[in-house]
């Protein structure tokens, strides 16, 4: 815990802080690498120096000369003996480690360094360890990044040295370091080499500078080349510094919209390291995934084949897996996806249902869709479903192929339908005879090249009429009502995984819902349990709905005895559930009150932060 860090915005792993010195820093950042030396006139960050050279004592009177000229306006970087990451932290036993003398001239925003596997101390800010090094390793660089995220508070700041470009940052930010400064700019200015997000170009090699800041303005690479080298690497130190402040900028910008994937997603591309390290950090899926909220408010674009393993994408098919339960009906039809969401709304959409007619309510429809596998009818306004965008070519590659396949297999190996109908064409008729051959169960297809056709809708009318009407049919339908609460069932189960059946298990009375699409409200009686909210497609709980849900002892924030106004700070939350993403729909209980909410924090960071709002508060009943 710390009073000089504060995390206002997260998306993922990154997020936009605020570091409380003189002046205030806006993180991700990156800190004036010459100033952190600068002793006589501290900036907002200071580097205290080395016990490589100095004494304990002598080290101390300066951090006390420092403290009196700036107070705790400005974070010392605490006196320290750097090694180099090779070297394991077992062999580091003789490793000089600083130690106030007690008197508290530390007192106020310190930092130190930390390496895997290194002893944690108390500080605001930690300083990655030679992490300039494991650039182009990206295997390493994560394995460190996540062993010492894992174990430093959330809301103490990261700080990676040596290591920032203007091609990195967004890349650094998404993994979530929060503070990086520019020594690699200023290198580069003083070898001629001049930095863009896009990579860095040698002097020699440019024509014109792709770039309108004061130096890129005034001069060309021509006229520059024909300067002093002193005088050229000032200029060019410049335009590298103002390149790595933009870029940064932008990213907080990506933070604050919500986009920040989709951008790395393409930046990445610069440098091989960077796409290695996309690719990794899906693959290690847990530490982003605590992290990513659990909606989002705006578009999620799905153009890269990244997009695949992304965390939205692979929590959304886990989730189907795990907590998705198909209401009881005999025939499947499987349908694609549509452009336009949610699916139903779509012209294709419209045409079939209107051609399913009085048979409808004995179909269960199930969308086939890249990325995110299959969409129950159900779950098509959950987030991401009625969020994505992407690429249509009408081509799909092997691996979004494989990828569909496993989703609608590991469904049709979990569920029996009496029949199975598909009205589908192309790639998705190839998967679904992929599916077919592979689990041994027969699939009717029903669509000619044109889905919506005339003799297509035709076709899928008379299979449906006929299944429906043989003998042996034991008419499973669902009417209008049953519908209704069974879409809401499907996001409770979504949503709260097991705690959903609680909403519906009639203990309290029947439940009910009204309500025209989209705006679905559950009841029971008069009581109001919970409201379908459409813009991200998930249940709002009214505190009579979190009671119920609280059964489960899933999405609970514990708090003190205490009745909440408004938001609830993290210092105030005594446990809260682990499986707690941001934006999740949350109970909170503590002895005087029961209250209902949104969480802005994951659980665990609820746990283990200082500052910040844990869940902002939608109602509040006293106890
Ligand atoms: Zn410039």
């Amino acid at each position: 815990m710390t009073q000089y860090f504060e995390v206002e915005n997260r998306d993922g792993a990154a997020r936009i802080g605020k570091l409380l010195l003189s002046p205030e820093l806006r993180t991700p950042c990156a800190l004036h690498t010459a100033a952190l030396g600068n002793l006589e006139n501290p900036g907002p960050v200071v580097d205290a120096g080395s016990l490589w050279t100095g004494s304990q004592e002598e080290l101390q009177e300066r951090i006390k000369k420092i403290r009196e000229k700036t107070g705790k306006g400005t974070l010392v970087i605490l006196p320290h003996q750097a090694y180099p990451p090779a070297i394991p932290a077992e062999s580091l036993g003789k490793v000089k480690t600083f130690t106030s003398d007690g008197n508290n001239e530390i007192d106020g925003p310190a930092g130190s360094l930390l390496r895997i596997g290194g002893e944690v101390q108390k500080s605001d800010l930690y300083i990655i360890e030679g992490i300039g090094t494991l650039e182009n390793n990206a295997r390493r660089f994560l394995e460190t990044l996540i062993d010492l995220k894992n174990r430093i508070p959330p809301d103490t700041a990261l700080y990676a040295p040596n290591l920032a470009l203007p091609e990195n940052a967004a890349m650094l930010a998404y993994m979530g370091i929060d503070v990086t400064d520019d020594t690699r700019a200023e290198i580069a200015a003083y070898s001629d080499v001049y930095l863009t997000a896009a990579g860095s170009f040698y002097l020699d090699s440019l024509t014109e500078f792709p770039c309108r800041c004061r130096v890129c303005a005034s001069t060309t690479p021509a006229e520059l080349r024909t300067l002093p080298k002193a005088e050229r690497a000032k200029l060019l130190a410049a335009h590298n510094r103002d390149a790595l402040d933009a870029e940064f900028s932008l990213v907080r910008e990506k933070i604050r919209a919500g986009n920040l994937r989709e951008y790395v997603e393409g930046q990445c591309r610069v440098r091989p390291w960077l796409t290695a390290l996309l690719r990794l950090g899906d693959f290690e899926y847990s530490y982003l995934e605590e992290r990513v909220p659990a909606f989002r408010q705006n578009q999620l674009l799905a153009d890269t084949s990244e997009s695949l393993s992304r965390i939205e994408v692979v929590r959304f098919a886990q989730r189907i897996r795990e907590r998705y339960t198909p209401p009881d009906l005999d025939i499947l039809l499987l349908l694609p996806c549509a452009a336009r969401k949610p699916y139903s709304t779509s012209q294709s959409h419209q045409k079939f249902i209107l051609t399913l007619g009085k048979y409808r309510k004995f179909v269960h429809e199930v969308i086939i869709t890249s990325p995110l596998g299959i969409v129950p009818r159900e779950l098509e306004l959950t987030y991401p479903a009625a969020h994505y965008d992407t690429a249509v070519t009408g081509h799909w590659d092997e691996e979004e192929k494989a990828w569909v396949s496993g989703c609608l297999e590991d469904y049709l190996s979990k569920y029996n339908y009496k029949a199975i109908v598909a009205h589908v064409e192309g790639a998705y008729r190839e998967i679904c005879e992929r599916v077919a051959r592979k689990l041994g169960i027969e699939i009717v297809y029903t669509a000619g090249e044109s889905l919506t056709s005339y003799e297509s809708l035709s076709s899928l009318k008379n299979t449906v009429e006929s299944i429906c009407t043989s003998e042996g049919f034991n008419r499973k339908s669902q009417n209008a009502e049953e519908e209704k609460k069974n879409f809401v069932k499907a996001v409770a189960s979504y949503q709260f995984g097991e705690g959903a059946k609680y909403l519906f298990s009639g203990e309290v009375g029947t439940p009910v819902v009204k309500g025209r699409f989209p705006k679905y409200q559950l009841f029971v009686g008069k009581k109001q349990l919970a409201t379908l909210i459409p813009q991200y497609g998930m249940l709002a709980l009214s505190p009579e709905g979190g009671e119920l849900v609280l059964k489960s002892e899933k999405y609970v924030v514990k708090i003190d005895d205490f009745v909440p106004r408004g938001s609830i700070l993290a210092p105030g939350v005594l446990e809260a559930d682990h499986g707690i993403r941001p934006n999740d729909e949350v109970i909170v209980l503590g002895k005087r009150a029961l209250c209902v909410g949104r969480a802005a924090m994951s659980g665990k960071e609820m746990e283990k932060s200082g500052r910040g709002v844990a869940v902002d508060v939608r109602h509040v009943k006293k106890l």
